[in-house]
Order: C-alpha cells, then structure tokens, then sequence
C-alpha cells in the first residue's frame, strides 16, 4: 500500500476513470488506501466489458469469462469484497471454428499436444508457429503487466504486423488472429506486439482457471458496493461512502449499483470536477 500514499500521508482527491477491471481495480485500491475516488463511467452498466445476462433461466457472458490463476491481484479483490466462494474451476478448452463451422477444441494445460493433433491449421502453418514458443521463451522476463516499460523495445508494431511477418499469413489469420481475439478482445492492429507475445506466454502457461458462479458482473457490483453511486449532469461517477457532493443526486449506494440505461453526454465529466 506504501506506493499508494501521498508524501504527507494525508488522503487525496483522485478520479478514476471507467468501471472495467482496470478502473474498479484502481479505485479499489485507492479507497482502501483512504483516498477519496470519483470513479466515472460513460456507460449507463458497471463493468466494461464484463457483462453477464440471464436470458431463459441461461447465464450467458458477454465477455470475459475466465481469469487466469495468474491475475493474482484481480483475485486478491475478489477474495477482499467477499466474492472467494463464488469462485469456481473454469474450462480451459478454447475452441476454434474452421470455415465449415466446425469446431476444434484446445485444452489449454495440454497445447503442444492439441496444436500437434489439430487439423484446424496445416503441417507447414504449424511449423511457422512453432516460433511462438521460441520468442515467448526469448521475451519471457520482459512481459510484465507490473512493469509495461520492459516491454517497450517489443512496442514499436502491432500485433498483427508481428505476428503476419513472423509466422506468415496463413498461421496468423487461422489462428494467431482467432486467439488474440479471444483472449483481448480486440483486434490485433489495435494491440501491441507485446501484447500478442503476452497472450501466448499465458496460453501456454499450465495454470488454473477461474469463474464466478453467478458471473463476472458480479464483481463489478461487489468492488463499487463500499462506493456510493452519484450522477452529475448525465454522468455517472462513485464516491466513497460518507463524502456528500452539492448539487449531485444519489442514484444508489450498496450492492445492485443500479445505473441508467441511456447515453450520457461528455460534458458532464468537465461539470463534475
Ligand atoms: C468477448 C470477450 C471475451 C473476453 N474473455 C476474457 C477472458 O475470459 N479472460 C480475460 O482475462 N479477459 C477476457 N477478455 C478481455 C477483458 O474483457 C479485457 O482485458 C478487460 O475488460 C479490460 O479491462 P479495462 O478496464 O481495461 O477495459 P474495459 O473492460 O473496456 O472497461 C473500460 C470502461 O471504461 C469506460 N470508459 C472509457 N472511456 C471513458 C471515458 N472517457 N469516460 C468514462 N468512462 C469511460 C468504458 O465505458 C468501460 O466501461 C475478453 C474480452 C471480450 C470482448
């Protein structure tokens, strides 16, 4: 927590933006260290992309799905807002459609063996991505999400440029491209080539992984549940229990975090400094 402090000790007015993993995870932790957060959000739901819906008695993800063992500090939040027993073992089988809609499942603990067996991708695509493995293991000690400036000197393209000079374009579109997709969530000419590397280290990583039983929205409703949900001016934003802002209307404080559905404007995030 030390690093969270300011040089007086005293507490500080930080603002947060987005209510994805990334913004509730920093406001999390700058509650706890006593500061006073505004954390914002443009969407009228909590979570980003995390987003679970309940449609005919199904419980259907949107998004994310799994969290990887390796996310030790998003599951240190999720054991510290009470969520540990919602915890439970999550598939690791990835499948992947080939153009017939035929589905080719890989089990993540056993890659080397699925990739070997697969007919998802030909003997030479397979050989082209054999070199994954040789740069994951060549980068391995730079790619750390705790320290994104030993990634730098991998940052100078995007993932898909990387990965189409790399491993030619026949292994990069049937299945470097699918699995990027998947586990980012976003196109790869939008992400770094660290990022790629990244994805890869941690698909090929033998770890376990995680859901949460009544879904990954629920941890966005639990890590806002000691914030107290306000709206300015068409914009959403939490502040901890106890701080009272003039001319805003509370919306909710606790557990449902309940927000409007309809668009807000940008102004308002100026309006409510
Ligand atoms: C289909 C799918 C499946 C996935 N599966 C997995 C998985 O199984 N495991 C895994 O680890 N990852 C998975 N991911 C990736 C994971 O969802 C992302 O890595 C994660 O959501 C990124 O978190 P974030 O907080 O950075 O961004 P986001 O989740 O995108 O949240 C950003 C938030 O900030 C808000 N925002 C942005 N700009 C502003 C602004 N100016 N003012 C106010 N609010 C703003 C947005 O509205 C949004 O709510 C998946 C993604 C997708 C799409």
């Amino acid at each position: 927590m030390s690093e969270l402090t300011s040089d007086t000790g005293a507490a500080l007015h930080m603002a947060v933006i987005g209510t994805g993993p990334a913004g509730l995870g920093a406001a999390w932790r700058l509650h706890k260290a006593g500061h006073r957060v505004k954390l914002f959000e443009r969407n009228g739901q909590l979570g980003g992309r995390m987003r679970t819906q309940h449609i005919d008695g199904f419980q259907i993800e949107d998004g994310p799905t799994q969290i990887a063992g390796s996310y030790t500090r998003f599951l240190s939040i999720v054991k510290e807002s009470g969520l540990g027993d919602q915890l439970i073992p999550a598939s690791t089988v990835l499948g992947m459609l080939d153009e017939n809609g035929r589905c080719h499942d890989f089990e993540v603990a056993k890659i080397h063996r699925d990739m070997a067996r697969t007919k998802l991708i030909s003997f030479k695509e397979k050989l082209d991505l054999a070199r994954i493995t040789l740069d994951v293991v060549k980068h391995r000690a730079k790619l750390d999400v705790e320290d994104l400036s030993k990634m730098a000197e991998l940052d100078h393209m995007s993932a898909e440029q990387y990965g189409r000079k790399r491993f030619g374009h026949g292994a990069y579109e049937n299945f470097v491209d699918p699995v990027i997709r998947g586990f980012v969530g976003t196109a790869p000419n939008t992400v770094s080539a660290s990022d790629l590397l990244w994805v890869f280290a941690a698909f090929m990583k033998i770890q376990k992984y995680y859901a949460l039983k009544d879904g990954m929205q629920i941890y966005a409703e639990m890590a806002c549940k000691p914030l107290r949900v306000w709206q300015i001016r068409g914009h959403t934003f939490f502040v901890p229990t106890g701080t009272i802002e003039a001319d805003s209307k509370a919306l909710h404080a606790g557990r449902t975090c309940e927000l409007p559905r309809e668009g807000h404007d940008a102004a308002g995030i100026e309006s409510a400094r």
